[in-house]
């Protein structure tokens, strides 16, 4: 790795230098009025780029999963009963994480490549009465986006909570919290809301505090309770400092940065711009007759790609010659670890750095042997990207 080189796996990202750089100033107390004021803008940032009013965000120290963790474990209670979607390896995830906290859960299962259908979670719903729905928005396994709108019109038909593991979608895909009916919204700092690992986010809907309240047992965790994190956010959120834990202020400066960067782009504008290089990185990979995990077009996110290598093309030599080209793409997860490769493009991603991984995928599979028209799918990305 140089400092020139592309982190093109599906996160962390190839992060922005402006909001690098933010790592490396001095940090501030936790307890300081310009803290409050900087935790204040966040807070109400992250509102902006989730189109919603009132759901409350908490921004903790911790990956993803913890904030899977913190959404889950401050609405479920022992014997409830949850529906999980599971159509990869991070649906899979809630469904353990309900599981080991005593949580009867049904899953409904999908072959990976595909998407859930509504219609089987009406029916579900329907079938038996659940305190909460859990689905993916983009299974960064495959690269595949369940309908989120879709699915919220359904689950708002019954008295269910709809919980959105959204790490690998917010600030790349609409989410609209309050239009779409998602309780919970689950993200994390390293894709493509922009900032280094270590960010766990997670909004609450009104309606899903209020089942939060209507607990009959406490929560069964300390740190993640939202017993300490309410009071805590609700403050800063009037930029009066309050101490539970130490936040991670450097991170939370860097998201500020982050933040202004993309709501200065506009959320219509972000989410066009990753529509178009996604367009123009499958076209590229159609172009060379490789395939991809999502069976249909429609499934396929705007966040990343998976593709399956051709015959002959072994995983290890080929990120490893992509990372000698100074692109690092990701290898599969479960079932597809060393049959497939997965390309991160949401971010600060742009047209030079998907042109990049398309070339040095070119070159490497030539070089491997594969028997491709170096410069073709170079050819077809260039004539979608230039619409941007
Ligand atoms: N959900 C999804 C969709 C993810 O992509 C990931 C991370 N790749 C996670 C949850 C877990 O996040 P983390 O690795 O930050 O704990």
């Amino acid at each position: 790795m140089t400092e020139r080189s592309l982190l093109m796996i599906p996160g962390p990202i190839n992060f922005d230098p402006a909001v690098l750089r933010v790592l490396s100033t001095p940090t501030l107390s936790h307890m300081s009025p310009s803290f409050a004021e900087i935790f204040r803008e966040v807070l109400s940032n992250l509102r902006k780029v989730t189109f919603t009013e009132n759901a409350q965000p908490l921004v903790l120290a911790g990956s993803g999963t913890l904030a899977m963790e913190t959404a889950l474990t401050n609405l479920i209670e022992r014997g409830d009963e949850a529906l999980a979607v599971d159509n990869g390896h991070f649906g899979a995830r809630s469904a353990e994480i309900l599981r080991s906290y005593g949580v009867k859960v049904d899953e409904l299962r999908y072959r990976w490549g595909t998407a859930a259908r509504p219609e089987d979670i009406r029916e579900k719903l329907e079938q038996k009465s659940y305190k909460l729905v859990t689905v993916t928005h983009v299974d960064t396994s495959t690269g595949c986006r369940n309908d989120v709108e879709a699915i919220g019109s359904v689950v708002r038909d019954f008295d269910a909570l709809l919980v959105v593991d959204g790490v690998c979608a917010t600030a790349a895909e609409p989410e609209r919290i309050d239009e779409w009916g998602i309780d919970v919204l689950i993200t994390a700092s390293q894709k493509a809301l922009g900032v280094p690992p270590g960010l766990a986010i997670v909004f609450f809907s009104e309606v899903a505090l209020e089942a939060y309240r209507a607990r009959r047992n406490p929560v069964e965790s300390y740190f993640v309770s939202l017993d300490r994190w309410l009071p805590i956010m609700r403050s800063y959120e009037e930029e009066r400092a309050l101490y539970f834990a130490t936040p991670p202020v450097n991170l939370i400066l860097a998201l500020r940065r982050s933040l202004e960067l993309i709501l200065g782009e506009g959320m219509e504008n972000v989410f066009a711009r990753h529509g178009v290089v996604a367009e123009a990185f499958r076209s590229a990979v159609k172009a060379l007759g490789l395939k991809m995990v999502p069976e249909r077009d429609e499934y396929a996110a705007n966040t990343m790609t998976a593709v399956y290598y051709p015959g002959g093309v072994e995983d290890g030599e080929f990120r490893g010659g992509m990372a000698e080209r100074g692109v690092t793409v990701a290898g599969g997860l479960g079932t597809l670890k060393g049959k497939i490769f997965r390309v991160g493009h949401m971010g600060s991603v742009n047209a030079h750095d998907i042109l990049a991984t398309i070339g040095a995928m070119e070159a490497t599979l030539e070089e491997l042997g594969h028997n491709v028209e170096v410069g073709r799918g170079l050819a077809q990305a260039q004539k979608i990207l230039n619409r941007m």
